[in-house]
């Protein structure tokens, strides 16, 4: 079992006392509604427990890209509408363009034990990106103890991730970011061998540091997607107008060396799903043609994994004991390219092993799908987890106390 020796919510006694916790309600919002409350969902168990433990939980959490400071259609006012309803309690929502000003102090003083608050936006104030000392001892100020239960910021050093944790005495990680850590790292760490890792997505320079890391970690390293063309390429292949990144070749070549040196399994796709443009829009009518890996025409471009790739791939997680899955196999956004997503999506489904999907693009379509239930863990933070799998401590648990 990966270990993570922070302290939890389960080692804090928070009764009476004013417990700030930071949150990912980084939800997608469509004219002022809702339109996904996973990210939400996915924080009522630390939330309850601190609640029903007396806590007087002051939430805060960021929305979306404010560039320029306070901007309605940032605020944090219908998750506070949706978490009162999920909690079946009130939320007080405490309006405040500067997240802790007046009117956030003066809700926060008016809490009883068991009492919750949401601050607005925590990206209205310019220093939470730069980790500005200024927001983080202002954020310290209103609480006793800090709880990070944010695993989708995780990756980001900003005021309410990490610096406030230094001006707060007591710190803990909540249960949301325990869970995430726990099955990330076991499969990685500690994985049931054999250890399949399905890297896809658009662009290679996105993944580097995941390609090599999970390279040394796994024992078959499955690539699709937009990135596949560049290893293609590095092993001599004519790839016509696929996305390929010249700046990359030599890199994907030395992970090709690199997993050849280390015994391991690299799988490219052996055929291609090709048009002769990228559809438009997205999902567009676009016709297609299947061609052998080695044997793209100059004036086609591959857009998804042909189905002996198909047969490949599955076979190959068939066996696997743990997968790891992280960007998707083709322009899945486009039904006619969305199979080799569909079919991998389907095989973690039934297969009898520990299945882990990293956020993203990926969830989205295991989740779309239908087959959420079928998944071991489905990471609720797409950078996150991919900073993880690169092996890199993340900044937000990095902060929080020790055990
Ligand atoms: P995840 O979100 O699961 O972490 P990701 O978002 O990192 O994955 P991206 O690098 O953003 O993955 O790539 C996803 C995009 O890649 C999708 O929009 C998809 O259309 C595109 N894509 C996939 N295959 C190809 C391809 N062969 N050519 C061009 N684009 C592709």
């Amino acid at each position: 079992m990966a270990q993570l020796n922070k302290k939890s919510v389960d080692d804090l006694n928070v009764k009476g006392k004013r417990v700030l916790l930071r949150c990912d309600f980084n939800v997608p919002m469509k004219d002022g509604k809702i339109t996904n409350d996973n990210r939400i969902r996915a924080a009522l168990p630390t939330i309850q427990k601190l609640l029903a433990d007396g806590g007087r939980v002051i939430l805060c959490s960021h929305l979306g890209k404010p560039k320029n400071g306070p901007a309605p259609e940032f605020s944090l006012a219908p998750v506070a509408v949706r978490l009162s309803e999920l909690l079946g309690q009130p939320v007080t929502f405490a309006a405040d363009d500067e997240v802790v000003g007046a009117n956030a102090r003066a809700a926060v003083a008016a809490m009883k034990d068991g009492d919750a608050v949401l601050l607005e936006n925590t990206r209205f104030r310019k220093e939470e990106t730069k980790n500005i000392e200024a927001f983080s001892k202002d954020l310290a100020s209103i609480c006793d103890v800090y709880v990070n239960d944010a695993f989708g910021s995780a990756h980001r050093a900003h005021c309410s991730t990490t610096g406030v944790a230094e001006f707060v005495k007591e710190s803990a990680v909540g249960y949301l970011m325990e869970k995430e850590i726990r099955f990330l790292g076991n499969a990685v760490e500690d994985p049931e061998r054999p250890f399949v890792a399905i890297l896809g997505g658009a662009k290679v320079a996105d993944k580097l540091g995941v390609i090599s890391n999970l390279l040394e970690k796994c024992d078959t390293l499955i690539i699709g997607g937009g990135m596949a063309y560049t290893f293609l390429k590095a092993k001599g292949y004519e790839t016509g107008i696929s996305l390929v990144d010249p700046e990359q070749i030599g890199y994907c070549g030395e992970m090709l060396e690199k997993a050849a040196k280390l015994g391991k399994k690299l799988l490219l796709p052996a055929d291609v799903v090709a048009a002769k443009a990228f559809p438009d829009p997205i999902d567009g009518p676009v016709e297609t043609a299947v061609f052998a890996a080695d044997a793209i025409p100059a004036d086609e471009m591959g857009l998804d994994i042909g189905p002996e790739t198909i047969r490949i791939f599955s076979e190959e997680l068939r066996s696997a004991k743990t997968v790891v899955w992280n960007g998707p196999m083709g322009v899945f956004e486009n039904p006619v390219l969305a199979k080799g997503t569909k079919e991998v999506a389907a095989v973690l489904a039934e297969i009898d092993a520990v299945t882990v999907i990293g956020g993203g693009d990926s969830a989205a379509a295991v989740m779309s799908l239908g087959y959420a239930d079928k998944m071991t863990h489905i990471s609720t933070g797409g950078g996150a987890s991919l900073e993880f799998l690169e092996g890199k401590e993340l900044p937000g648990v990095a902060a929080v106390q020790d055990k």
